[in-house]
């Protein structure tokens, strides 16, 4: 299978190319030239074998079948439930489909924790090391840790603003042990480290001296593994079913992955709810067709506290026709002037994609946890609330499979402030963070950013 760039100046490459590289050079995102045909999930299919098939496909002539179930393997054997994103029932045609039971509590583990191993295994038979550079405000950071410890050709270094984040998402990244994962608090904000991280990708000399890679929601990977579950769900619940997924949105990568599910033919049709916060983006490019320039609006769901859902760009590509240089004229459209409008022809097939936006805010989300509280007895993350809202909001046909993206555990201030209860952390994560944390405090200078990473990369070397 391979891979071009959006807007037109990269590919086609290989899958192995374009995993390891995350954004395409020319700015753009990859996506596959040709999307694979796909079955459904068949009856007894289990995650392990699910996953297997659909990322063999996707990877076709970098990774053998044999190989990858070896990989998935390694990947989902750390997760606490045997179906690995399991169904959970919580009203008539109302299902949530739980992302949160990996390492980290936070779906962000099903999509990394495979990507590392993918990583692992490309690198070794090139025989070469990668440096994975990524800044968190939250839930990313600790996912790349727990997924790439340990492992033998990547470095990984996260950049996290001290004092900010909170503890529990803290210690999931600090407390591994592991001597190819490094934590740096810098001092000032998520922005700050943001800005450095990106000074970092576009300095090609130190680029290439240590051989930076991306693992953000950009990466084709990313969206193919979490493509898994959506076919998984259309399975369990039956394949004549009518879903109607709900799925909570930042960068809008999950939600791409449902789209991907359905355009290879693994979904009973697309309906799609793409659930915000205020920061609604995504509301306004569905129903306007314009995309404006805003900054992020801090709420109770932070890792959905995003601007520019940065994969709305492959939606786009898709409802342009696969014309690059279309898409190209609008991204530059967007950063010279801060606005994009698509033209009517694109208008109208982004209008028939099946996908719906609805933006909630911190007040409705309050309300929706004690809701959910008051319904299941079971504590829910802001982020699942989010979703949980959007669904009622737009009443359906069709079955609604809520998609609950962390575990309640990772958001206890939160949740105490909203319901006034703690909700307990599960116990194999009570041992995970009673260990040392380790990271190293410094300046949010780019200058000793770069040194620090030098040092260290070369230290392993
Ligand atoms: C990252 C994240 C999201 C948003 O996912 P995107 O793919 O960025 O849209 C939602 N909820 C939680 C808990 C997350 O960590």
């Amino acid at each position: 299978m391979e891979y071009v760039s959006t807007r037109g100046g990269s590919g086609p490459v290989s899958f192995a190319d374009a995993c390891l590289s995350g954004l395409a050079p020319d700015g753009g995102l990859y996506t596959p030239v040709e999307y694979p045909k796909l079955a459904p999930a068949k009856p007894g299919e289990s995650y392990f074998e699910l996953a297997t098939r659909i990322l063999s496909a996707f990877s076709a002539g970098s990774i053998s079948p044999d190989v990858m179930a070896g990989l998935v393997e390694k990947a989902y054997s750390s997760f606490a439930h045997q179906s690995v994103t399991p169904l959970n029932q919580v009203g008539p045609d109302r299902w949530l489909l739980e992302l949160h039971h990996g390492p980290t509590l936070a779906f962000k583990d099903v999509a990394m924790q495979i990507i590392a191993q993918i990583y692992d295994h490309l690198l070794a038979e090139r025989g070469e090391r990668l440096t994975v550079l990524c800044a968190t405000s939250g839930d990313t950071g600790g996912a790349a840790a727990a997924a790439f410890a340990g492992l033998n050709s990547v470095d990984v270094f996260i950049l996290h603003p001290y004092g900010r984040i909170s503890p529990i998402q803290r210690r999931f990244m600090t407390s591994t042990g592991a001597s190819n994962v490094h934590n740096l608090a810098l001092d000032g904000d998520f922005d700050g480290c943001q800005a450095i991280v990106k000074s970092l990708f576009g300095d090609t000399a130190f680029r290439d001296e240590v051989s930076l890679s991306g693992v953000n929601s950009i990466n084709w990977t990313r969206i193919a593994a979490q493509s898994v579950y959506f076919a998984a769900a259309q399975g369990a619940l039956g394949a004549d079913r009518k879903l109607r997924f709900v799925v909570p949105t930042g960068n809008f990568g999950d939600a791409l992955a449902a789209y991907v599910a359905a355009r290879c033919g693994m979904l009973n049709g697309l309906e799609l709810v793409s659930a915000v916060n205020a920061n609604r983006t995504m509301v306004d490019l569905m129903e306007t067709g314009s995309l404006s320039k805003r900054s992020a609006i801090a709420t109770h769901s932070p890792a959905m506290d995003i601007a520019l859902p940065s994969n709305a760009e492959r939606l786009l590509f898709e409802v342009m026709g696969r014309e690059p240089s279309k898409l190209k004229n609008f991204y530059d459209s967007f950063t010279q002037s801060g606005e994009a409008e698509l033209d009517d022809q694109s208008k109208g097939a982004l209008k028939c994609v099946g996908v719906k936006a609805v933006s909630i805010d911190d007040d409705v989300t309050a309300r929706e946890m004690n809701r959910l509280y008051d319904e299941t007895g079971t504590l829910q993350c802001p982020h699942t609330a989010v979703g949980s809202a959007s669904a009622r909001e737009v009443p359906t046909d069709c079955v609604d499979v809520i998609l609950s993206t962390a575990h309640a555990a990772k958001f206890p201030e939160t949740i105490s402030e909203v319901t006034g209860k703690t909700p307990p952390l599960p116990e194999r994560s009570e041992s995970f963070l009673a260990r040392d944390e380790e990271f190293d405090r410094l300046e949010a200078d780019l200058g000793k950013v770069r040194e620090y990473i030098r040092e260290r990369v070369g230290g392993a070397r």
